[in-house]
This record gives C-alpha cells, structure tokens and sequence, in this order.
C-alpha cells in the first residue's frame, strides 16, 4: 500500500498519466489491460482481412507485425526459443560519468565501423533497432499498461525489459473478471482530478506566472503591448488563459492567438485545452488551413497566422475578437508581417480592441518602433548558464558529426536530455536510424537507453506528444527536431542542444521564378536561441557543429524576413482583396524589394486577377477568396467556363493532399508502377488526369482502403484530399461558381481550365526530347515519377504543376496541351509573343 502510494505521488509529480493509471487499483487495470488486447486482436484480424496479400507498404508490414508481436507477447504464445524470463537487460549506469572533459572546445570523436561484424545480436542475426524502437513507440502509444516494458519474443532482438514483474502481472490478471464499473469510473475521477491539481501547479511555476497581475494591469493601461520573454516563460499557454480569466472573453468575444507554424498551433492548443479541464474545440480551438476545429463556444481560439489574414477578408474589422496576440512576432513569417501592418490600422478605428505581440528575442524595439513606440513588458527570464562549444575544425558532414556527438554527449555527460536541431523530415528520419544503427556498435550494451523522439511539422500527431512525455527512469531522451523547437515548442529537461547550424528556408529565385526550400546557415541570432534551449531547468551546454570563427565571420546578424524572399503573388492578392491597392506604402515592418512587388502584379495581371489599372476584378476577387495559390485558384475559377468545376476542384484536393498519393513497394515496384499507369491510360491522359480518376474511382469504391490497397494508393491521403475537397466545395458556393461536370469526361475542359491557371508553367519540346519552358528558357526534365515521362514520343506541348530542383530540374505533374489553347485562355499573355 505504501509503495503504491509513493510511486503515485511520484507518477503525480512527473505529470505521468499513464503511471497514474497504473498506480490505481488492479481490477481497473485488468480490464482495461483487457480491453486493450481485444482490440489488439480486433485490429490484427481487420488488417490481415483488409491486406490479405502482400500489398502492404514496409510501414504497415511492420506495424502489423509488431502488433502481433504485443499480441504474442502478452498471451505468451509467441514463440520463445531462449524460454520465458531470458530477457536482456541493459545496464543503465553511465560510463564514468562525473568525469567529462568541460573544455569549451571538443572534437567529435567517431567511430567509423565497417558494415558488419558487431552489430548483431545474440543469435547472430543483424538486429534492426529501427525496428526495436518502433516496437517500443508503438507499444508507448498502444499499451498503456506496463508501457514502459520493453520486452521482446523471438530471442531475435536485444531489448531493455526493465519493468518485466509489473508486465507479468498485468497480463496475469487479463483473465479475471473486472470489477463493477462505479469502481472505475470512481478510479477515473480521481486520476483526472489528481492531473487537473498537479496542472495546476505546474502553471503556477511558469515565469509568466509571477507577472500576471502586472501585465492584466499593462494590458487594461494600453492598447498594443509587446511582450518580450524567453522561450517557455508561459507567453503562448497562459497569457491567453489570463485573459480569458480576467473577463476578456465575457462580452461574447474571442482571443485569437496566432502562430507562424501549424505544428506549434496544434501541440500548443492541446495543452491548453488539458490544462483548462476542457475539451479541444470547445472553450479553446484551433483553426489551420482546411482544419478548423473550434465551435460556437469557443472563446480562445489558436490560430495559423495565415488563417487570420483570411478571415480578414470576411470580417476586416476583426469584430468578433476581443484580444489579438500575434505570437512568436520575430519569427517574421510573410503572413506574421501583412498581419501586424494590418492589425495596426484595425487597432486604430477600434480602440476597444487590445493588440499583444510577443516575442522571444530581445529585440523587440522594432516592433515597438513600429506601434508607435508601445510598451514593452519583459518577463525576466529563468536561463542558466549555457557553455558553448565549438568544433575544433569545420566538419564536412554535419549529419554524421550530429549523430557522433549525440552518442558521445550520451554515453558520457550526466543525466538531461538532448535536443538536436536538423533541417527537415527526411533528414530527421535518416539521423534517426543513423543513431540507432551505431548506437550499440562500439559501445555494446553498456549504456543507458536513449529514447529518440523525431518532431517535425508532417508527424503524425499522434506522435507529436510524445516529444513533451519525461523518459522513463534511467534513460534519456533524444529530441531531433527541425526549426520548431528553437522557439515555437517548448520541450522541458533539455540539458544539452546539438546545433549543427543549418535549417531550410524558403527562397525564391527571380532566375526560375520558382520557389524552393534550401538548406542554409542559421543566423547567429537563431544560434543564440538554439543553444538557450538547454539552460531552462539547469545549466546547459550547446554543442555547435561549427567553428568560432565560422560563427563570428559568416552567420549573418540575424534571419532575413520571409516576405524579402517570397513569391509575393498570394499576399499581394490578399491585400488587394482587403481593399489595400497600394502596394508601396503599404505599413510594412520591413518593406519588401520593389521589385519583387512588381513581379507579384505582373503575375496576378497576366492571371486576369487584376486590370491595367491594378485593381482587382471580379475573377480575382474569387480567386483570393479560395485558399489556395493564385495559379490553382484561378484554374477552378476558369473551370466554370469549361464546365468543369467538379473535376477541377477534385484535382485541387489532390494537388493540396500532398506528393504521397501512390506508394511503391520495393518488391512490387513494376506492378505497381503498371497499376498507376493505368490512371493515365498509360501517360497520355496525363498526370492531372490521373488524379482526378483516382479520386473518382475512390469514391466508387465507396472510399474503400481495400480498392487502395488494390491500387497502391496511399489511404491517408485521400482520406486528407476528401476533406480539402469538402471545403473547397463550400466556398465554391460562397463565390458563386457553380458545380458542372464535364460531361462524358471531355479532359480538354479540364485540361483548358487548367491552363487557365497555369499557363505560365508550360514548356515546348526539343528535337532532343527535353523541354525548354516557354516563360524562362531553361531546360527541364519531365520527372520520373510521371505517367508522361515513358510516353513515347512525348507530347510537344506540356503544361506543369510545379518545377522541383534537384540534381537537374523537373517538372511535376504534367499534361499535354494545345499550343492555341494558350492563346484562348490567357491571351493578354501570349499576344504579344506571338
Ligand atoms: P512560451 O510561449 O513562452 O515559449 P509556452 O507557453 O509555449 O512558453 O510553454 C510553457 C510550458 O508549457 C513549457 O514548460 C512547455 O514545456 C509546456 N508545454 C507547452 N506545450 C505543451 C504540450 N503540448 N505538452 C506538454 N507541455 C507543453
Ligand atoms: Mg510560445
């Protein structure tokens, strides 16, 4: 009785609900023990029904493989050749670990290994710990009893089973009969009014907390306040939470909180709603592109900064806000900057409505500048001292260099986790099975587990949590996250920060006119926020991938705003849609290049978005009310006249749904390459084409995931361009365009409609089979992964979706036209030249 009492008031101090749960009384969790095998069960049978052949991609192969595994596990069927109880056990001391070397400078001590030898495990297979620590995420997510059990059947693998008593015991009592339910439900109260206090709590130790009486009464004195804070003092969770509290809310109207990234918007909202005691979309929501997921009685409402800028368009005196917080302002996103030039004028003619920036850098004198010198409020903040460590020499490949530190800083620093920033998803993914794959090799078993946890904007969100839940005793954790963790995600317990220096921004080449995303040095004000990330709880040290040289000599100051290196097209439609015509004196924080301006109005003039004189007409207007790039949005606004509109629209979806629509089993590779041809009727409907009758032939199927299976379609994203559709179809309505389908399926109204929108993306054959577009003159190549890119000959015409850089530059998604269709659909366009 006792111990359970302290290992709940401990699971209580961690915040950790699922020990929480653990801790109440058994017959509660037998049954739900219970429950879960079932459904374990349930799933194993529905997959292996739904997938009956092999036309599983790797990923579902494994996770289904792994549930069996649990399943196995837990009814002690699967097949144990070493016999119960053979479990491995890792140690989980340190090597020594009071004795580091804390010289500010370090090299990066590697080991290189050849492939082979080592890393095998005890029966002399090659152990794939990609697999094992899917295995344990999988488990953490499924299991949530004995979710810290690592065990593994098979002998195959060398697992951590540090837990395996408490494991044993909660499959035991899997077949007794569960208590009656006031019982549970009791257990159910109790857990959650323990989380709620213990939340409580935790608010109250937030730097923010200290202040909040001082900064609702700054509030109540100005209008537009500026709040300046380190990164975690509480300014995204609680300032909202403070002034729906103090009444900001009372008279019907809403806080909206915006932030630059999606991820940020989502993880943040959630804990808020946890932290308040209510459900997600109902007092606090969140709204992102095609994603809304608030209600009439939301009162605090977290937001995309772009999706704000949209809803200007309806409301431009933003009347049902009480407060804007415009968060993480020195992020400077394109829509962060139109938003504070906007919010600026609102705030004038409605002094009823209350402004806050807030920021993590200090140098918010810009934007009080900007707001006519407002008050800055700056929440004192809570960082240790961080030691910054530079490489000795540059290192040519910082992947590797990260992957060698990190497992240096593990097996030889005391206890805190690591945050490694990298510059994307795949990147991350690779590090991942990098660290996994060395982590053994060398060091054996003599370490203490690391729990590597990805973040990145397109994780699922399922696993997005798992980034803020402690590691379990004894190990530590890995963060490997992009940009977002420098100061948009706040990640508790960072002790020491990886910085190898490099992130991927956007940039747009006036050369191609193409906009793409290319990895380059940070600026040495990122690198300052990067490195804070390890002092919060204690002291810190950073590890930057870079020289001290390199720092001083070649970071810039500080990030170039986005707006200096975007394509324009999409903002500048939106002001002039708010009635904001001149572009040049528009309130900017930092003015854009003219002549990016310039490019913006001569594409949205040659889209027919805009007449001679600059202003809006009324295609433009439609087209600034779809939520979609200009040259998309004027494609379903052309196909009213083709009579198309459905079929435009469908392709849309597609198009927003994301790259992944087939997938590609490496073992199948040429059926299934032969099944997506047959979309395109083997290249020559084209790629366009080919989308929309996946779709079509998704939705016969009645959204079937065995016709996907069937088809080598990915289910995730139709389900995703299903729901772009649905809201694309509402604002059809909302700008009067009306829903036709072709009849018969005439593709060239299609095909016609699409032009109309990208015309400017069209390139002309060669004699040596390549194409050269007809805006920039540069060579391209039709990329492979187009049903077109086999069509022999190829068509002499093609209209694309977008150019992608790579090794060469390609063209995606592809359709032949007509060379005098050009003409028709865009004839301010192409009179001249011809
Ligand atoms: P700031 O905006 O000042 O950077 P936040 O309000 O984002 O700070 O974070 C305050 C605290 O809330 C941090 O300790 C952070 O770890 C915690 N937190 C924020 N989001 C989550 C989440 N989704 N899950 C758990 N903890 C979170
Ligand atoms: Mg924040």
């Amino acid at each position: 009785k006792l111990d359970e009492r302290a290992r709940r008031s401990e699971a209580m101090g961690r915040g950790d609900t699922s020990e929480l749960r653990r801790c109440s009384r058994g017959a509660y969790l037998e049954m739900r023990a219970k429950k879960k095998v079932e459904e374990l069960r349930d799933d194993i049978i529905e997959e292996e029904a739904m997938f009956a052949d092999a036309r599983r991609t790797d990923a579902e192969e494994r996770e289904l493989k792994r549930k069996k595994e649990i399943y196995g596990l837990v009814h002690g069927s699967a097949s144990q050749d070493d016999g119960a109880g053979d479990y491995y056990r890792m140690p989980d001391a340190y090597d020594d670990a009071a004795n580091v070397d804390q010289g500010k400078r370090f090299s990066v001590a590697r080991r290189r290994h050849d492939d082979g030898g080592e890393a095998r495990g005890s029966k002399g297979r090659p152990f794939s710990e990609q697999e094992s620590w899917e295995d344990q995420q999988i488990r953490r997510s499924q299991l949530e009893f004995g979710a810290k059990d690592r065990g593994h059947a098979g002998g195959e693998y060398e697992f951590v089973f540090d837990d395996a008593v408490e494991f044993v015991k909660a499959t035991a009592m899997a077949g007794t009969e569960p208590e009656d339910e006031t019982d549970e439900l009791g257990d159910e109260i109790d857990a959650k009014a323990m989380m709620q206090r213990e939340l409580e709590d935790q608010r109250k130790t937030l730097p923010v907390y200290k202040f909040k009486d001082e900064l609702l009464k700054a509030i109540a004195e100005h209008q537009i306040i500026i709040v300046v804070g380190e990164t975690g003092s509480g300014k995204t969770t609680q300032i909202p939470q403070y002034l729906h509290e103090a009444g900001y809310t009372a008279n019907g109207r809403k806080i909206a909180c915006t932030q630059p990234r999606r991820v940020a918007a989502m993880s943040v909202v959630a804990r808020v709603a946890q932290e308040m005691g209510v459900k997600l979309g109902h007092e606090v929501g969140y709204s992102i592109r095609f994603e809304d997921c608030t209600s009439e009685k939301t009162a605090v409402k977290y937001m995309t900064d772009g999706m704000l800028l949209r809803e200007f368009l309806g409301e431009p005196d933003l009347a049902s806000y009480g407060v804007v917080i415009v968060d993480e302002a020195h992020e400077r996103s394109v829509s962060t900057d139109i938003l504070l030039g906007l919010v600026k004028d609102v705030a004038r003619f409605r002094p009823d409505l209350k402004l806050l920036l807030s920021s993590a850098t200090l140098n918010a004198d810009k934007f009080s500048d900007f707001f006519d010198m407002a008050p800055v409020f700056k929440i004192p903040g809570r960082r240790y001292k961080v030691d910054i460590h530079y490489t000795v020499a540059p290192e040519a490949d910082y992947v590797d260099a990260a992957v060698a530190t990190v497992l240096q800083l593990h097996v030889t620093q005391p206890p805190g986790d690591i945050l490694l920033f990298l510059t994307g998803q795949e990147e991350i993914e690779t590090t991942v099975e990098e660290i996994l794959r060395r982590r053994t090799r060398g060091l054996g078993t003599k370490i203490a587990e690391l729990v590597i946890c990805p973040i990145y904007a397109n994780l699922p969100t399922e696993l997005q949590a798992k980034i803020f839940e402690p590691a379990p005793p004894g190990a530590r954790k890995v963060v490997l996250a992009t940009n977002i963790a420098e100061t948009s995600l706040t990640i508790d317990g960072i002790s020491y920060v990886v910085d190898p220096g490099f992130c991927k921004v956007k940039s747009y080449s006036p050369r191609t006119d193409a906009e793409s995303l290319l990895v380059r040095p940070i600026s040495k004000a990122s690198a300052d926020q990067r490195a804070g990330r390890s002092g919060r709880t204690g002291p810190g040290k950073c590890f930057r991938l870079f020289t001290e040289h390199s720092y001083r000599q070649d970071m810039a100051d500080d990030t170039v705003p986005e707006i200096q290196r975007s394509n324009l097209a999409s903002v500048v439609l939106s002001l002039k849609a708010l009635g904001i015509n001149d572009m040049v004196s528009f309130d900017f924080v930092d003015p854009p290049a003219s002549e990016g301006l310039l490019r913006a109005l001569e594409d949205l003039f040659a889209l027919g978005a805009l007449n001679s004189r600059g202003e809006l007409t009324k295609t433009g207007r439609r087209m600034a009310e779809l939520p979609l790039d200009p040259m998309l949005a004027k494609a379903i606004v052309a196909s009213e006249r083709y009579g198309c509109s459905e079929e435009v629209v469908t392709i849309a979806s597609m198009l927003s749904a994301g790259n992944a629509v087939f997938y590609r089993p490496k073992d199948r590779a040429l059926v299934a390459d032969a099944a997506r041809q047959v979309f395109s009727a083997g290249g020559s409907a084209g790629d366009h084409a080919a989308l929309l009758n996946v779709y079509t032939e998704w939705e016969q199927s009645g959204h079937s995931a065995q016709w996907c299976a069937d088809h080598f379609v990915q289910p995730r994203t139709m389900r995703r361009a299903r729901d772009v559709r649905e809201q694309l179809e509402a604002l059809l309505e909302r700008v009067e365009i009306e829903r036709r389908s072709c009849s018969g399926g005439d593709l060239d109204a299609v095909r016609k409609a699409i032009t109309a929108g990208f015309f400017r993306n069209t390139a002309q054959r060669r004699r040596d089979r390549l194409y050269r577009t007809l805006k920039t003159w540069r060579t391209v190549f039709v990329h492979p992964s187009s049903g077109m890119a086999r069509l022999d000959p190829p068509p002499r015409w093609v209209v694309y979706h977008e150019l992608v850089e790579t090794s060469n530059e390609y063209t995606r998604q592809v359709t032949e036209i007509k060379p005098e269709w050009l003409l028709e659909v865009a004839p301010h366009y192409y009179q001249e030249n011809n």
